[in-house]
């Protein structure tokens, strides 16, 4: 009788042990087969380690950036385009992360967790990938940034569709200057593999005035029939920020127009730390954005320890506020669509090797960032930025709300120019679109990063209007 129970209490251990054992190699299975079918020693996928065998990707208009043909990757015939697109398309090798190629090759190749490559060995293919991305806008872009490194973005502030998403420097991806990246001496390929607008944080400068803008309507109700005072600098703790100008007495409007450093450096002290923590929160600062596949870089706002000259500074957008291209770019498309933005995508639909479609894009709205007021107040002022700030003839025909920004990045870099951003969009009907340039030690926004905005906005109005 006691051997009995001791057989059973054997067998019981055993039959624990065994679904311990199936529990943990089912568990492996579902974390790692992505990655196990996926390896580059998979010769159905890779070959060289290059993507091979995998589904087209082609862009809004049906214009190809991407295809496999007998065995081979191919992408668009013209190098322009082939060069502006890359880092959204992806390369074969998978050295940027966020790229279609890299981010969706599980799509491409038609892996699914159930079947495996089960659709590659059947149709020696996976599933197609159309992009929400105009492939005509891209090289536009790239080019208008001449030699400038940084990013262009530009999405449709109703639907969230990104149009135009080029980060520099690039390569053309059919001749990749593999001896030049390896030995890049002059920096010309520096960060080559980063997209540089999903990836990338700057310090935004003036630009970030539109959300001190936004804490000040919220927080401080005479704020419009304030006037605030520019001796060409603000004192403060016995130190100062310095304005461009001497701007004298200004009021809150003209102050942004003319982008006074002291007004916006008294404001931001008299709002304070907690008020302005509060709407860098409700805007998404500390937060990833999820764009399909990918997590943006986090935007960042700290003046937990910030003294009230770092408080002054922070209102201008400098002492260590860090913003990615990406999220800046949904705070204006949020300004423009009443206060709240789409939720950013480029993937608009998947197709399976059998001509199904096995996914349609649609609008999603991302958290409320501004009530509709506020939302209309900035909208207001960021119009009143084009007309009486910076001339609409920079943007011929546009009707161009927006902001730029000068962001000195030399007192911890060491002598480097500033990087110059703008951001901002269309008011008109028929062309809901935003936009965010950053040219990366540009020097002046007005002369450098407005002209790559207009150039860029002048090709959508003519493709999409
Ligand atoms: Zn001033």
């Amino acid at each position: 009788m006691k051997s009995i129970s001791r057989r059973a209490w054997v067998l019981h251990l055993m039959a624990v042990a065994f679904l311990c054992g199936v529990g943990f190699l089912l568990y492996t299975f579902f974390t790692n087969a992505d990655s196990w079918s996926m390896k580059k020693a998979n010769r159905h996928i890779y070959s060289s380690s290059s993507l091979t065998a995998a589904g087209s990707i082609t862009d809004e208009s049906g214009e190809i950036l991407a295809k496999t043909v007998d065995g081979k990757r191919e992408y668009n015939e013209s190098k322009a385009v082939r060069t502006a697109t890359m880092h959204i398309v992806g390369d074969p090798q998978g050295y940027i992360a966020s790229g279609v190629q890299s981010s969706y090759k599980d799509v491409l190749t038609g892996y699914n967790i159930v079947d495996g490559i089960y659709d590659l060995k059947k149709y020696g293919t996976g599933s197609d990938i159309q992009l929400t991305i105009n492939a005509e806008l891209c090289k536009t872009a790239y080019q208008a940034m001449g030699s400038n490194k940084g990013t262009v973005g530009v999405y449709n502030y109703k639907t969230g569709e990104l149009l135009c998403v080029v980060s520099k420097p690039s390569y053309d991806i059919s001749n990749k200057p593999v001896q030049s990246i390896n030995n890049d001496k002059t920096g010309e390929y520096d960060g080559v593999y980063l997209n540089r607008f999903f990836s990338g944080v700057y310090t935004p400068g003036s630009t970030f005035k539109v959300i001190t803008s936004a804490c000040a309507i919220d927080n401080i109700p005479d704020i419009e029939d304030r006037s605030f005072k520019c001796g060409g600098e603000y004192k403060i703790d016995g130190s100062s920020v310095k304005c461009l100008s001497n701007h004298h007495t200004i009021g809150f409007e003209k102050a942004l127009n003319k982008s006074c450093n002291s007004a916006f450096a008294q404001i931001a002290v008299e709002l304070g730390t907690q008020k302005l923590t509060q709407t860098a929160q409700t805007l998404g600062f500390g937060k990833s954005l999820k764009v399909g596949n990918i997590n943006t870089a986090k935007s960042s706002f700290d003046v937990s320890k910030a003294t009230k000259l770092d408080l002054g500074w922070a209102g201008i957008g400098q002492y260590t506020t860090r913003v990615n291209p990406c999220h800046m770019l949904t705070i204006v498309g949020a300004v423009a669509n009443g206060g709240t933005s789409p939720s950013p995508y480029f993937i608009k639909t998947i197709t399976s090797p059998t001509g199904k479609v096995t996914f349609n894009a649609k609008t999603e709205m991302l958290e409320p960032m501004f009530t509709q007021s506020t939302a209309a107040k900035l909208n207001e002022l960021l119009r009143s930025d084009v007309e009486n700030g910076y001339g609409d003839y920079k943007f011929s025909g546009l009707e161009m709300c927006g902001k730029t920004g000068t962001a000195e990045v030399s007192s911890e870099d060491g002598g480097l120019r500033p990087h110059a951003w703008f951001v901002g969009y269309s008011q008109r009907e028929d062309l809901p679109l935003a936009i965010v340039v950053v040219a990366e030690n540009g020097g002046s926004a007005s002369s450098v990063a407005i002209p790559i905005a207009n150039k860029t906005m002048q090709k959508a109005a003519k493709l999409f209007s």
